[in-house]
């Protein structure tokens, strides 16, 4: 990977980071326990319960993704960085780009998704 590769694919980290960071501060504010006591009718609570559940899995998810990408991050000065932990082939660029967290090529994630 060239060094022109790294500073983009470090740019990019960087934006998806910064994004995030605020989906996380955003749906942290709105995870808040559903009361058991409430004077709400119980539909009403299922879905205030439905409704927290999809917040705590975005929450969750970006967490983690955050998490990958910060550990990305760390590795963008390695040598072998860019290169299929299963096959050690290339990952393609568009693909670091979109993904910069991935440890496998196309190929390889295909065979292990299926
Ligand atoms: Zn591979």
């Amino acid at each position: 990977m060239s060094n022109e590769e790294r500073l983009e694919l470090a740019v990019t980290i960087d934006k998806q980071l910064a994004y995030l960071l605020q989906e996380i501060e955003a749906t942290s504010e709105r995870l808040e326990p559903v009361a058991t006591q409430c004077s709400n009718s119980d539909p009403q609570r299922a879905e205030q319960m439905q409704n927290q559940e999809v917040i705590y899995k975005n929450f969750a998810f970006a967490k983690r993704r955050y998490n990958s990408l910060l550990e990305a991050k760390k590795c963008l000065s390695k040598e072998d960085f860019g290169l299929c932990e299963v096959c050690d082939e290339t990952i393609a660029f568009e693909r670091l780009l979109l993904l910069p967290e991935t440890k496998q090529c196309i190929t390889c994630a295909k065979e292990n998704f299926l």
